[in-house]
């Protein structure tokens, strides 16, 4: 699977083929991690052959470099760009054979079915050979594209074709008072809610990406005049209707909305819609653990952004002159932060505990940040939905090390919303009690809300240490996971290492735990 070095790098233990969350990883010889490879892009070395040339490569020719010591790789069809890739072979964490099935041919589905998010242009840039000689087709719907919105488009082509799969097409419109212009998404889905919608706002350009079931609904426009900085989003939720109201400069009347941008007016299902980022800035940063901190950072004034509980957003910094981009589950500034005011306003900060490994490649590079710069912040990804909560009368959480960030909110939200429920129990595995995160405020909280328990479990203690002892196993399972009543409806969520999580879920199985009684939160 052409999958480009990536979120994780994993350390292998073992010589042995490892599979994460249905994708293969191999471990990689000395000298040939992320790093070392980002070292050989900047060594000035020719890595296509070429001499840095860029030529325009047809079919027939690509198919002739499909060799180990002469493979190249297409991307994104036969607009795509085509790379050398037999340097990187041996830094790849899917391993050569893997990259192999690609070999001169189009790598797109196997890439993006892995890391879709993975700016491959800026990890292969120094690989890249030229573009596919085939001209791109013009858009068929060329002419409307051109087109001044001054009220609602027809339906475009991908809405018509997604609506008989998807959800019925969505559509919008827009009207204006001396001071204001409003615009108002239709997406016909009534459990919209403020964090189905993302707004950004920079320069001229508007943008609101509407989330609706497993697609995502795209306004895209240049607006014709300017507006302020800030604006407000209300969601009429019975009739799933969303009003975004801008603040006019100028009390002039608008002729039209404004000129389209690119998939504009577009419902793609939300795997193909690109991850959209925006800068943030570093507002403070807090030691949790000896090595774990709690970032804040703040969101332009510009952008509504509320990352879904259970979900986790793309962190990307340029590290010496490449784009990494890594996954991180926002938190809540505290887990007692629904029993209290919080500190600052939510809906403008994003939290996130952070563990920082000396020898990783991008934890470092985030530690060093100084209050007052900036990372970006991609939209949200992930798979968990809080309908999985329905009548839910026993939560359990199986959370080891930094997997512990996704049950912040899930255990906010569910000790706050869910009616039905009877206890949460958190098993949280660590290697010491110094990795601990947030202890003290889990001990706080179960003598606050009674129906919450935590179990702490170490994989390395001290010799004092008098609690549960060793790795996730059965026995430790069974003895925790009791329910309320024999017919009492679980859900059982686990987040750690992969193999953490992968011997997490064969226990809970050979427990009798169904599939739709487990979630389990990978990448
Ligand atoms: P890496 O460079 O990935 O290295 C990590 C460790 O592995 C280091 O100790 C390094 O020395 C070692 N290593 C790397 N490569 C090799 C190699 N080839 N051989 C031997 N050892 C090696 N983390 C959080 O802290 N908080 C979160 O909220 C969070 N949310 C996540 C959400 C998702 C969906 C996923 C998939 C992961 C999440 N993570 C989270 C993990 C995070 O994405 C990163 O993997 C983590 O921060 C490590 O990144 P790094 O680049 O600093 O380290
Ligand atoms: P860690 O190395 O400190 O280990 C914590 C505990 O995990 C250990 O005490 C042990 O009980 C268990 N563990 C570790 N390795 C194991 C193994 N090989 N087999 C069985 N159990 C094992 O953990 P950490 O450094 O905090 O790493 C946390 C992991 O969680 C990272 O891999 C990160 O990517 C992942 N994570 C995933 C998500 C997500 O997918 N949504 C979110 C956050 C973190």
């Amino acid at each position: 699977m052409l999958n480009v070095p990536s979120q994780s790098f994993p350390a292998p233990s073992s010589q042995q083929r490892v599979v994460a969350g249905g994708r293969s990883k191999v471990p990689l010889k000395q000298g040939r991690s992320l790093m070392d490879w980002i070292r050989l892009t900047k060594s000035g070395k020719d890595l296509t052959g070429l001499k840095g040339r860029l030529i325009e490569v047809t079919e027939e020719e690509l198919k002739k470099h499909d060799k180990k010591d002469d493979c190249w790789i297409c991307i994104r069809g036969s607009k795509g760009f085509v790379y050398n890739v037999s340097p990187y072979m041996e830094y790849h964490p899917g391993g050569e054979d893997e990259l192999m099935r690609a070999a001169g041919s189009d790598g797109t589905d196997l890439f993006d079915q892995v890391h879709r998010w993975v700016n491959y242009e800026s990890m292969l840039k120094e690989c890249l050979v030229g573009r596919m000689a085939v001209k791109p087709a013009a858009p068929k719907d060329y002419h409307e594209e051109k087109k001044v919105l001054n009220g609602m488009l027809p339906k475009s082509q991908a809405t018509d074709t997604l609506a008989r799969e998807g959800p019925s097409s969505p559509s919008y419109d827009w009207f204006q008072t001396d001071s204001l212009v409003t615009i108002v998404v239709y997406t016909k889905q009534k459990d919209i809610t403020l964090d189905s919608v993302i707004v950004d706002h920079q320069d001229d350009s508007f943008r609101a990406e509407t989330i609706i079931k497993d697609y995502s609904y795209l306004i895209n426009i240049e607006l014709s005049h300017a507006v302020q900085g800030d604006f407000s989003v209300r969601i009429v939720e019975n009739v799933g209707k969303i009003e975004i109201v801008l603040k006019k400069k100028e009390n002039t009347s608008w002729k039209c909305l404004g000129h389209p941008l690119e998939n504009h007016n577009s419902l793609v299902p939300k795997k193909d819609a690109g991850l959209f980022y925006r800068q943030c800035q570093l507002i403070s940063k807090e030691d949790v653990t000896h090595d774990t901190r709690l970032f804040c950072f703040m969101l332009p004034p510009s952008t509504h952004l509320q990352v879904p509980i259970g979900q986790h957003v793309y962190l990307k910094l340029t590290i010496t002159d490449t784009e990494i981009v890594k996954p991180y589950t926002p938190v809540s500034d505290s887990l007692l932060s629904e029993f209290k005011e919080p500190a600052l306003p939510n809906n403008k900060y994003i939290y996130f505990l952070i563990k920082i490994y000396p020898a990783g490649l991008f934890t470092p590079e985030l530690d060093h940040l100084q209050i007052g710069d900036f990372v970006f912040v991609s939209n949200p990804e992930g798979n968990f939905k809080t309908s999985q909560f329905q009548e839910l009368e026993d939560l359990f959480l199986l959370a080891a090390g930094t997997g512990f960030t996704p049950m912040v909110k899930l255990l906010n939200y569910a000790l706050t919303n869910i009616p039905s429920l009877r206890k949460v129990k958190l098993m949280f595995f660590n290697k010491t009690e110094d990795d601990i995160i947030w202890r003290s405020h889990l001990e706080e909280l179960t003598f606050k809300d009674k129906r919450f328990d935590v179990e702490f479990v170490l994989s390395a203690p001290i010799s004092e240490w008098n609690g549960k002892q060793g790795h996730v196993s059965p026995a430790l399972l069974s003895e925790f996971l009791k329910r309320s009543s024999d017919k009492s409806k679980v859900l059982i969520c686990i987040c750690g290492p992969t193999p953490f999580t992968e011997q997490g879920i064969k226990f809970l199985h050979e427990l009798n735990f169904s599939k739709d009684e487990i979630h389990s939160f990978t990448a």
